[in-house]
């Protein structure tokens, strides 16, 4: 049993904000109370105790969009004119890396955002994973890194059209495999969804062998919908639907499905993601970057979609994309009275529904029964901090960086900023030596 007191707790429990001399008691994977420190020091004197010293105790963060294989671009020079289009972002710089990647450039691309996701306090990630010509035994090698960090995934295998029929059969397949295997171990520490790139890169025929697959697999989607005009562009054309009337169409939405940015969509497009029950999730550094537009995630919120939040494999530090969305929708829409709450909203109730929608357990919440998910972050607060200030010291003064210990699943994976039973250096150094073999190879 451990015993986190002396902290100043940020419940995210309605019931109980904000507990100034806070403790949190945690049994196995669970917690089993939060409460005072006084009264849980007396309860559970036996605990090991640790000290949060007045840091904040907040739940672990959730990220509910990940690529783990872009690590290696970091640096990567591609030569040639810089892309002026999300198709040739997507063909010159994402299409040339992911050919390349070999299963065990997978398995080290995950290492160094692991770590970083450990280090900023993010203890669920939800990922969308190509690695086309190295597909079959791809999801199990990212399983097998987030098993040596603790970190609770959820995974998927992009299929797509774009490398050939074949490629596109191995993506079903490993999908398949990967979400069976998820099922058979029934542990809420690693999950499944079927992934698709985009209703762009998939045929009607492709696209129907998915929903096969899927449904014999029992999972959900998680497809990337309507990014940039270019998804737009060709459904009118091939289809004469759009991105997500397309989508509707065929059934991929649901509440067991995630559609990533939904940028160019309509009112009725939106009031299709609604019925359908499927979630969104904004990532608003990856869009900013991508120059793909601005996705109308206060309208959608409005209308009741469940929208999250994710980073897109831009950064694994999320408490930047709450940042960034705080002042995307103000800065776009030039009304600085918007979007204060909502990306709270999306980053800590949303995002903590989205991933509860792939488990049996609770998560996002220091109350008990839930799981033991759990940081401390050294933010000294130079204004009053309590229930009603909270967002803003979080919004503006919290970052990644304060956070100095990591407990997921009950496990303590970082401890006063050491990863515990990592050795960091050895396995970015593998990472560093493979990245630059794979540019020689770009
Ligand atoms: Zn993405």
């Amino acid at each position: 049993m451990i015993l986190i007191g002396n902290g100043k707790v940020v419940t995210r429990d309605a019931a109980r904000l904000f507990i100034e001399n806070g403790a949190v008691a945690i049994e196995g994977k669970l917690i089993k109370e939060v409460g005072d420190t006084a009264a849980l020091k007396t309860k559970y004197a036996a605990a090991e105790y640790i000290d949060a010293r007045g840091r904040l105790v907040m739940p672990g963060l959730i990220n509910a969009h990940m690529h783990y294989y872009s690590t290696f671009a970091r640096g990567m020079n591609l030569g040639g004119k810089p892309a002026t289009t999300f198709g040739e972002i997507l063909r010159g710089l994402w299409w040339r890396l992911d050919k390349e990647l070999t299963l065990e450039d997978v398995y080290y691309s995950c290492i160094g955002p692991m770590i970083d996701e450990v280090r900023s306090g993010v203890t669920s990630v939800i990922d969308h994973h190509a690695s086309p010509f190295a597909v079959e035994g791809s999801l199990f090698k990212i399983a097998e890194a987030a098993k040596l960090f603790g970190i609770r995934s959820n995974f998927c295998y992009e299929t797509s059209d774009r490398d050939g029929d074949k490629i596109a059969a191995v993506g079903i397949k490993e999908n398949v495999d990967f979400a069976n295997y998820c099922n058979a171990q029934n542990d809420d520490m690693v999950k499944a969804l079927f992934g698709i790139h985009a209703q762009m890169t998939i045929s009607e025929k492709t696209l129907n062998q998915c929903i096969e697959a899927a449904a014999s697999a029992n999972v959900g989607f998680h497809i990337h919908a309507a990014e940039g005009i270019e998804d737009v562009i060709d459904a009118l054309s091939k289809y004469d639907m759009r991105v997500i009337e397309r989508l509707h169409h065929h059934k991929v939405l649901s509440e067991k499905s995630i559609a990533v940015h939904c940028i160019h969509i309509t009112a009725e497009e939106m009031d299709m993601l609604k019925e359908s029950g499927a979630a969104v999730v904004h990532n608003p550094q990856s869009n900013m970057g991508n120059a793909v537009g601005v996705s109308p995630v206060l309208e959608m919120l409005k209308k009741g979609i469940l929208v999250g939040m994710g980073t897109d494999g831009y950064t694994s530090d999320i408490t930047e994309s709450l940042k960034t969305a705080a002042i995307l929708h103000k800065h776009a829409l030039a009304i600085p009275s918007i979007a204060w709450m909502e990306p709270h909203q999306m980053l800590f109730e949303n995002n903590k529904t989205i991933m509860e929608r792939f488990i049996n357990g609770k998560v996002g919440t220091l109350k008990q029964d839930h799981y033991a998910d759990i940081i401390i972050a050294d933010y000294k607060a130079p204004t009053p901090l309590n229930a009603d200030t909270l967002n803003s010291h979080i919004l503006f003064g919290l970052s990644g960086r304060h956070v100095d210990t990591t407990i997921i699943n009950g496990k303590i994976i970082m401890k006063e900023r050491e990863l515990m039973g990592i050795d960091e250096e050895a396995l970015l150094a593998k990472s560093r030596e493979l990245a630059e073999k794979l540019w020689k190879r770009i």
